[in-house]
C-alpha cells in the first residue's frame, strides 16, 4: 500500500501553501515528513487523507485516486490530526465503539477493539473516561482510534507533541511497532524522533521539498560544505586571537586548549589554522571536522530560505 504524489500544489486564496511537490511513500516504509512550521505539512497531508478535495496534481494512495475515490482511500487510511480532539467525557471502549460505527465496521465490534486495545497498551486504562488519561495514554488512545479499521496507511501530524520525554519514548516506540505492518508518513519536529523510526525522511520548505532521502545522506550531504572545527593545541592560546584567524566566524573554549572554532560562509578554514599555528608558534595536537546533526541540516535546508 503506496502514497504517491505528482505535482501537487494547493492554494488558500492568494496563499501557495503548497507548490509543485512529487513525492513516493513505498509499501511499508516509515517516512519523516519534516519541515518549519507553515511549510505545508498539515495540508499535505490532510489532501492525502482526502480532508481537502481542491489542490492541483494528482495524489494517490495504493493506486487509488483521493478525489474520485475517496471514500475507497478513506477505508485505507488512519489519520490522526494535529491536537487530535478526543471526547474527554467518553470511556475509552465507548470511543473506540463510536469509531468503529464511524469507519462503518460491521457487529460485533468487540474483537477489533480488543485487538487495537493490545497493540497500543491500553489494557489497564480501558474502561476509564479519555477525560481521566495522562496526555500520553489519551494519544494511545487517538493512535487505537485510527487503527480500528485496521488500515494499511498510517498519517501521523505530529504525533508526540506535548507530551513529556518518557511518554514521547512510549508513542515512538508504539510507531515503530505498529509501522512493521503499515506505511507510515509522520510528521514531526523531533530530529531524534526521525533517525529512531523513519526509513527516509521529506523536508519541505515554503511549500517546495528541499531533501528527500535517508537521513544519514542528508547528514553526508550538509557536511560536505565545510562545518566547524575541533582544535586542541599544546600551548594556551585566547579567543580573540583565534578569531583574527582568516576566515574563522568565532572560536569556543570547550575544555583546556581545546577550541571549536566555526568558519565563515562553510569555507574549510583547516589550512588557515594550521598556518596561523606554525606562525605564531602553536602546536596542533589534533584537528577534526565536527559532523552536522540531522537538526543542523535541517537548518542548513530550511533557515533564511
Ligand atoms: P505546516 O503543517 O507545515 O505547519 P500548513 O500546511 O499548516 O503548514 O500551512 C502551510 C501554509 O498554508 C501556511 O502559510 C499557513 O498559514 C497556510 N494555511 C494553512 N491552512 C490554511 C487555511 N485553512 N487558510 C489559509 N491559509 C492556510
Amino acid at each position: 500500500m503506496s502514497i504517491a504524489i505528482q505535482n501537487l500544489t494547493k492554494y488558500y486564496g492568494e496563499q501557495k501553501a503548497v507548490n509543485n511537490i512529487s513525492f513516493d511513500v513505498k509499501s511499508g516504509e516509515i517516512v519523516g515528513f519534516i519541515g518549519p512550521n507553515g511549510a505545508g505539512k498539515s495540508t499535505t497531508m490532510k489532501i492525502i487523507t482526502g480532508y481537502i478535495s481542491q489542490f492541483e496534481g494528482t495524489v494517490q494512495v495504493d493506486g487509488l485516486d483521493v478525489r474520485s475515490q475517496a471514500l475507497e482511500v478513506k477505508k485505507n487510511i488512519g489519520y490522526l490530526p494535529e491536537h487530535n480532539p478526543l471526547y474527554v467525557e467518553m470511556y475509552v471502549r465507548e470511543y473506540l465503539e463510536f469509531m468503529a460505527r464511524s469507519y462503518g465496521l460491521v457487529k460485533p465490534f468487540k474483537p477489533a477493539i480488543d485487538a487495537v486495545i493490545e497493540q497500543t497498551g491500553l489494557q489497564a486504562e480501558q474502561h476509564k473516561k479519555i477525560g481521566a488519561l495522562s496526555k500520553g495514554y489519551r494519544q494511545r488512545v487517538g493512535l487505537a482510534a485510527v487503527l480500528i479499521h485496521n488500515p494499511k496507511v498510517l498519517i501521523l501530524d505530529e504525533p508526540t507533541t506535548g507530551l513529556d520525554p518518557n511518554q514521547i519514548l512510549e508513542i515512538r516506540n508504539l510507531i515503530a511497532e505498529v509501522g512493521r505492518e503499515k506505511t507510515i508518513l509522520l510528521s514531526t519536529h523531533i530530529m531524534q524522533e526521525v533517525e529512531a523510526i523513519c526509513n527516509r525522511v521529506i523536508i519541505i520548505n515554503k511549500g517546495h521539498i528541499v531533501a528527500n532521502d535517508k537521513a544519514e545522506l542528508i547528514k553526508q550531504q550538509a557536511n560536505e560544505q565545510h562545518t566547524t572545527l575541533l582544535v586542541e593545541f599544546l600551548e594556551n592560546t585566547t579567543r580573540e586571537v583565534l578569531q583574527a584567524i582568516d576566515e574563522v566566524e568565532n572560536a569556543m573554549c570547550v575544555s583546556e586548549n581545546q577550541w571549536l572554532i566555526k568558519p565563515q560562509n562553510n569555507a574549510d578554514i583547516r589550512k588557515n589554522v594550521f598556518d596561523f599555528a606554525v606562525k605564531n608558534s602553536l602546536t596542533v595536537i589534533s584537528m577534526q571536522l565536527q559532523e552536522k546533526t540531522l537538526e543542523e541540516a535541517f537548518q542548513q535546508l530550511t533557515m533564511n530560505k
